[in-house]
């Protein structure tokens, strides 16, 4: 069976230099907010080209704590509204509702699979107070048009960065276009841990201040509180991991394009809808390569005989989730076509050519 993701396999490529990592911190003694955090934050810090980045427990917690920062800043006040695409996965949506904010759903571009820009204005009113853009699938989502709404409104826009590490548009990477941006490194993201952590990255000096203090059950000096804050920390252990990884992400990355290219000129399956490079290939870092078809269901079955294990990123579209029982009625018509013909591929940097090849030769069989 060729997995969707082998991540013993991505670890193991670096097995000397994360083994050496954790066992000097295991021996150091200090586990959290230590010289790894700090290090680790520097370099990402640098890699995305931001002044901050803040070391959290999670993705969500990243995206949670930058909408928190900005309602202790009094530039958001519960109950007022951030634009969300309605495909993205459930964590952008939740930090959103977890405040208090109400989510906007938006829907999709079909051929992007991200937030059609062009849609965005139609939902704004005088309680909408941000859009929070995710660039799905490692694929960046950002125009000069997206900005000026932005200025026009007076919205911040945040960045749910968690799928597109290392992605770039007109030169400035993904986690640097916007107000803040939240970061996922779960194991199975391009930069992933040994576990849950994330971070987020800003050019904000208050607000970097503020989540970092918001991570910390509120406080910039112990025992002193300034807000009723949470436990949000990236561990020492985590932050070694990480730093270690960064360092090879770019070239996990370019990997992760040229099995895309490879997939997008040989598979030739008619009843298959291929994703779209972009002309700029530094805008996406396939962190999922997403196909579509009327025939999903079928399709996955065959690929499963094929000995090809897939995925499907996502099954059920937020508004139909009992989750948000309230949306439940709504429709959103091009989510629910993605959900119900989507299928990811595996896609990852230690697929061997020979398993590349079997994949293609399955689908175009199909
Ligand atoms: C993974 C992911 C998150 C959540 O990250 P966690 O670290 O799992 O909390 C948020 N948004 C998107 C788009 C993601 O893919």
């Amino acid at each position: 069976m060729i997995k969707f993701l082998d991540l013993q396999k991505v670890n193991l490529n670096y097995q000397q230099e994360i083994e050496d990592a954790l066992l000097q911190t295991f021996r150091s003694g200090w586990y959290l907010q230590g010289e790894k955090n700090k290090g680790f934050e520097a370099n990402l810090a640098q890699y995305i080209g931001t002044k901050h980045a803040i070391g959290v427990a999670n993705g969500l917690d990243a995206l949670r704590l930058i909408l928190r920062g900005y309602i202790e800043l009094g530039v958001m006040s519960p109950g007022d509204e951030i634009i969300v695409p309605s495909n993205t996965y459930i964590a952008s949506i939740l930090a959103v509702s977890d405040n208090g904010l109400v989510p906007v759903l938006v829907e999709p571009e079909l051929n992007t699979y991200n937030i059609d820009i062009s849609k965005i204005e139609e939902k704004i009113t005088s309680k909408t107070k941000g859009i929070l853009i995710v660039h799905l699938q490692g694929r960046v989502v950002f125009s000069d048009q997206l900005k000026e709404i932005a200025e026009k409104h007076n919205l911040k826009i945040i960045e749910d960065n968690a799928q597109a590490i290392g992605a770039e548009w007109k030169g400035l990477k993904s986690g640097n276009l916007g107000d803040a941006a939240g970061f996922s490194f779960y194991p199975g993201k391009n930069l992933g841990a040994l576990g849950d952590a994330g971070a987020v990255t800003t050019n904000d000096d208050d607000l970097a201040q503020t989540i970092r203090a918001l991570a910390n059950y509120g406080s910039n000096q112990k025992y002193v509180n300034i807000y009723k804050g949470l436990n949000s920390r990236l561990d020492e252990l985590q932050a070694a991991v990480l730093d270690v990884k960064l360092k090879h992400i770019d070239k996990e990355n370019e990997t992760r394009r040229v099995i895309a290219k490879k997939f997008i000129e040989e598979i030739k399956n008619p009843a298959i809808i291929l994703p779209e490079n972009p002309e700029n290939e530094a805008e996406h870092v396939w962190h999922v390569f997403v196909i579509r078809t009327a025939k999903r269901d079928e399709l996955q079955a065959y690929l499963t005989e094929k000995g090809v294990q897939t995925i499907i990123h996502y099954p059920i579209p937020p508004h139909q989730q009992q989750a948000y029982k309230e949306w439940n009625e709504l429709s959103f018509p091009i989510s629910e076509k993605m959900h119900s013909e989507v299928l990811s591929l595996p896609i990852s940097s230690v697929l061997e050519e020979d398993e590349i090849n079997t994949i293609i030769k399955a689908v175009n069989e199909f």
